[in-house]
């Protein structure tokens, strides 16, 4: 356990990979702050962190793309605690195509995917500034770093996400805030589904990994940055 109590923000932590990061941090010792649209999912969240012997995790109802909401509830955050230790962004969607996305489609993608991570960044930055610490995890994707055929919008939001995590990595660490984006390929949760994964569960990277990957990511010495991870899943590497 912690000695001083951190505090974890994590978006989209209703359920996948934002849930199993969520108990992560809590286990560690972290008062969680949970961000995602399904009151019920937050519930159940809260219900497992507290079970398991957490911190009772402070939830938002909130959908990522309502800026001013996410202003209101950083400065609720900050008030409450004084401070943010851990942003991970992680709330993302997923839709099939390339050109066969509607333009609201691909904006609703980018919306989600880019420019909410983009503005709850915002929002977060001056405090861990001013804290003169901090750490910014990006939940991205493989598809960030290749583009495959069929899934072009989604790999255009998240190729951008890993534009702007490589751009804060070298903003932030001169001043004390590390940044490192997650690229995982097909991760066993929901959106691999409905995604059409062709691999069994146990084929792909589970979400607990990832929350192995921070907690190593968080174990480095003060000497040793990361910009990104890359986790493929050994059956589907093309
Ligand atoms: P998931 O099971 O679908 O969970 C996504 C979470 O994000 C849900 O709790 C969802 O809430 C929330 N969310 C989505 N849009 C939101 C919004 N506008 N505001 C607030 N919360 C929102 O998906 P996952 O696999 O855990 O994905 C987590 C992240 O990993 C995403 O960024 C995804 O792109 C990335 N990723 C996933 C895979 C994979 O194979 N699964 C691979 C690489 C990267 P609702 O259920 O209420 O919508």
């Amino acid at each position: 356990m912690l000695i001083e109590k951190k505090i974890a923000v994590i978006t989209g932590a209703g359920k996948g990979i934002g849930l199993a990061i969520s108990n992560g941090l809590a286990n560690l010792g972290y008062q969680t702050v949970l961000i995602s649209r399904n009151a019920n999912d937050l519930q159940n969240a809260s219900n497992e962190i507290i079970g398991a012997g957490g911190l009772a995790p402070q939830t938002f109802q909130l959908d990522i793309t309502d800026t001013q909401k996410l202003t209101v509830i950083v400065n609720e955050i900050v008030l409450k605690y004084g401070r943010i230790d851990l942003l991970v962004n992680n709330a993302g969607i997923y839709l099939d195509g390339t050109l066969e996305l509607t333009e609201s489609e691909l904006k609703s993608m980018i919306d989600t995917n880019l420019v909410a991570q983009f503005n709850l960044t915002k929002q977060v930055v001056p405090v861990m500034e001013k804290q003169g610490s901090g750490y910014i995890f990006n939940i991205v994707s493989r598809s960030g770093k290749v583009g495959f055929a069929g899934s072009g919008g989604y790999s255009a939001s998240k190729f951008g996400m890993l534009g702007l995590n490589e751009a804060l990595y070298h903003e932030l660490v001169p001043k004390g805030i590390r940044v490192t984006a997650l690229c995982p390929g097909w991760v066993n949760t929901r959106m691999a589904f409905d995604a059409g994964t062709p691999l069994k569960e146990m084929e792909m990277i589970q979400p607990e990994d990832l929350f192995e990957t921070i907690k190593w990511l968080l174990s480095l010495s003060a000497g040793a940055c990361v910009k990104e991870v890359v986790l493929e899943a050994p059956f589907s590497i093309s």
